[in-house]
């Protein structure tokens, strides 16, 4: 494939929109994407393919939209588990196990956000849960949101304040009810999507996972690591390129673009085109064209 100008296509192959916990609806996304010039466009909302459609209505002339998610999963092989990220790319959204996986985290989603809520309350702390919801607006509940009610008390500055530990990043952390990872890689790949675990080594959001799992997960079916994310380090992208040759896994580069409610712009980091080819060659639902 080539770009639009000639040069390196650019491609963005994780991004929210309001489906999930970005401040762009996925329309608005989409047109961003053209704007700042990518050649290629991916929509990952937590858990929902709720964005698909009104994407794609609006898909630009000349930019390509691959639809995905990323899965809130979690590995059993620590106590209490691990959550990461997995990123799944082009599959059937009509999967009749995938679908009900994804409506039972987003409704574990709604339970956890409530429960995070009301300890925030029994601190005497005013935020109001249906005020939270209406913020979300019908698209996945996350911390994100609850954020956004601590800003509007005033209680923090941004976002990434309300991360902080005495927020929702450890005191008023709560788990959800994530998928298995290896459930999760198989059901992907059952419903002909492309499985990509996300910052992976992204210690700065808590702990990760051993490279042992990784090269379990590959072996149950993974195919690629994200590398290139503002959350890894020079040294984690490093290393997460080099396992990924190990294992022989696909490497991609992507914002995570949540609008405003990170600084993080679209197109900050990229996919290469040979990782993005091989990704569009193992899924089973087409490359949307606008
Ligand atoms: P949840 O999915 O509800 O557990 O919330 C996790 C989401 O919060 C991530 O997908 C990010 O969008 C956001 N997030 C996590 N850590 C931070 C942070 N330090 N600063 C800003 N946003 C964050
Ligand atoms: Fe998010
Ligand atoms: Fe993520
Ligand atoms: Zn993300």
């Amino acid at each position: 494939m080539t770009s639009r100008t000639g040069s390196a296509p650019r491609i963005d192959l994780h991004t929210h929109s309001t489906a999930s916990d970005g401040t762009l609806t996925p329309a608005e996304l989409v047109r961003a994407g053209a704007e700042a010039g990518l050649d290629v466009l991916a929509i990952t909302d937590h858990d929902t393919t709720a964005g698909w459609a009104p994407a794609v209505r609006a898909l630009p002339p000349g930019l390509l939209l691959v639809r995905g998610a990323e899965l809130s999963c979690r590995w059993a092989g620590t106590q209490p588990a691990t959550p990461l990220h997995l990123l799944a790319y082009l599959f059937d959204p009509e999967h009749p196990e995938l679908v009900a996986e994804l409506a039972r985290v987003r409704a574990s989603r709604e339970e956890r956000g409530e429960r995070i809520v009301h300890l925030l309350r029994a601190d005497g702390i005013d935020v109001s849960w249906p005020d939270i919801l209406a913020g979300a607006a019908g698209g996945t509940v996350g911390r994100p949101h609850i954020a956004q009610a601590l800003i509007r008390a005033g209680l923090v500055a941004d976002t990434r304040a309300a991360f902080g530990p005495d927020w929702l990043g450890e005191r008023y952390r709560l788990p959800k009810e994530d998928i298995d990872v290896f459930r999760a890689v198989r059901l992907v790949r059952a419903a002909g999507g492309v499985p990509v675990f996300a910052h992976p080594r992204a210690t700065r959001r808590g702990r990760v996972v051993p490279d042992e799992l990784i090269a379990e997960l590959a072996a149950a079916g993974l195919a690629g690591l994200e590398a290139d994310h503002e959350d890894h380090s020079p040294a984690e992208r490093a290393h997460v390129r080099s396992l990924a040759a190990e294992l022989d896994l696909l490497v991609t580069g992507s914002s995570d673009f949540h609008g405003t409610h990170k600084t993080v712009q679209l197109g900050a980091f990229g996919t290469g085109v040979e990782a993005y080819e091989r990704i569009v060659a193992a899924g089973v639902t087409e490359v949307a064209s606008g």
